[in-house]
Order: C-alpha cells, then structure tokens, then sequence
C-alpha cells in the first residue's frame, strides 16, 4: 500500500468516525483531496484509491494536471483566488469554483460556461474569522450576493466555503464553523426554492470541528499527501 492510500484510508476513518460522534452519515460529507504542489502521479495514486473530487488553488498548474489527467473520471475543483481576466478556463475546465467572492466574477462564469457542459458549481467564499488580508465576502453581504448570483444562468449556487484563521483549540474552531451554518440557513430563507446543499470547510487542522458544525466538504490536503513544499513554485 502506498503511503497516499495509507494516509486516504486513515482520512476517511476520521471523518467515519467524526460524523458518528455528532450523529451524522458520513456519507453526507465528501472528500476533496487538495493537491496543489502535487505531482499529476500523486493524484494517480490516490485515484487509484478511489478519490474522485481533488482541490486545485493555482491556475496554470492545475490545467497542467487536467491535461496529463485526462484519462481519469476526474471531478475537479477550483478552490483559490480568482482573478476575473482568468475566468474563461475556470469555467471551462472545472465542475466546481469553491471562492466566488464578487458578482463580476459569478457574471463572467456565468457567462463563459460552455453550453455544452452542465452548469457551473459555486460556493460563495465567505472571510469568516473578518481578516483583512483574506478574501471572501464580509457575512453581512452574504444574503444580497447570493440573491443576485441565483439569478444567473449556467452557474448553480451549492452553498458556502471559509478558511477560518487557524486556531489549535478543538472548541474555539466550532465558532466560525457555527456561524457559516446560520448564514446559509439565512440564504435559504431569503430564497426558499433554492438547493443550497454544500458547506465546504474543514482543513487538516479543523476537520472534525467542522463536520461537528455540518460540513458537507472536507479540503484535505497535507494529511493525504503529506507537507507541502513551496521551494519549487515561482
Ligand atoms: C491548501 C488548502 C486546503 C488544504 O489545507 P491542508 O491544511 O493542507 O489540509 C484547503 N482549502 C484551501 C482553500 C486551501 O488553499
């Protein structure tokens, strides 16, 4: 066994074992394996370990990586900042963009999603713990975003996404967790039809805090491929 399909294996116990300690199916939470700063044969391993969804944060590497990947029933999603000139191969090669934080950029995804392929799933990218140098929409503006967003065409609104600043108190991490819980329970009350069904959070250090507080989408990255190493990138 590798060790990518150790460190899968002992991943997916732990979410088993946190959606039982709140009472929850861990078949409601799924895992996305993030592997920005992975070789494509890191991602083959894990494949081969049945992984499905992966996390990209970084454009041109990971279109690298689409391609090399072609061959694999890969669902891929986008997870890091988007800049809006970058949006047409977003919106052409993922399934998912979990860190729409403006309406120009839902617009351009919108718009931009090739006719031929279903619609464009979107978490709204919320700056939960409030930091300045963080992106994502304030929690205030939450409600007004999404409205405009369901509007659009092409693209579906899932729910929401946060990366809380990190914090080692397994308590103290429930409370950011709480609050994206309250805010896409006030989404579905603005806006009763719609199918809002994601809550993606749940890092690493924090997993089983947010599958405590109802996450639907866990992004996992160093505990399946192991520490990243930034010294390569430009
Ligand atoms: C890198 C990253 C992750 C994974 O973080 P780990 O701590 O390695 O599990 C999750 N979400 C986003 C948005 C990331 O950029």
């Amino acid at each position: 066994m590798t060790k990518i399909t150790e460190n899968l294996n002992t991943v997916r116990q732990q979410i088993q074992q946190s959606a039982e300690n709140s009472n929850r199916d861990a078949a409601d939470i799924c895992l996305l394996a993030v592997s920005k700063t992975r070789p494509a044969d890191d991602l083959r391993q894990a494949y081969a370990a049945g992984q499905r969804d992966f996390g990209e944060n970084y454009l041109q590497e990971s279109l690298d990586k689409i391609e090399q990947l072609q061959d694999l029933d890969i669902c891929w999603h986008f997870i890091g900042p988007i800049q809006s000139n970058k949006t047409r191969p977003v919106s052409e090669s993922f399934a998912w963009v979990h860190s729409v934080d403006r309406l120009k950029i839902a617009q351009r995804l919108s718009s931009q999603r090739p006719e031929n392929m279903p619609p464009l799933n979107i978490c709204l990218q919320v700056n939960i713990s409030g930091e300045e140098s963080k992106s994502g929409i304030l929690p205030r503006d939450v409600v007004s975003l999404a409205g405009e967003i369901l509007q659009l065409p092409n693209i579906r609104l899932r729910g929401l996404m946060a990366i809380p600043s990190p914090c080692d108190d397994p308590q103290a991490q429930r409370i950011p967790f709480q609050e994206m819980t309250r805010l896409l329970a006030d989404i579905r009350t603005a806006n009763p039809t719609a199918q809002l069904d994601t809550l993606s959070m749940g890092m690493t250090g924090d997993m089983a805090a947010a599958i405590g507080e109802g996450s639907t989408m866990v992004r996992i990255g160093t505990a399946i491929f192991g520490a990243r190493d930034y010294s390569q990138k430009a």
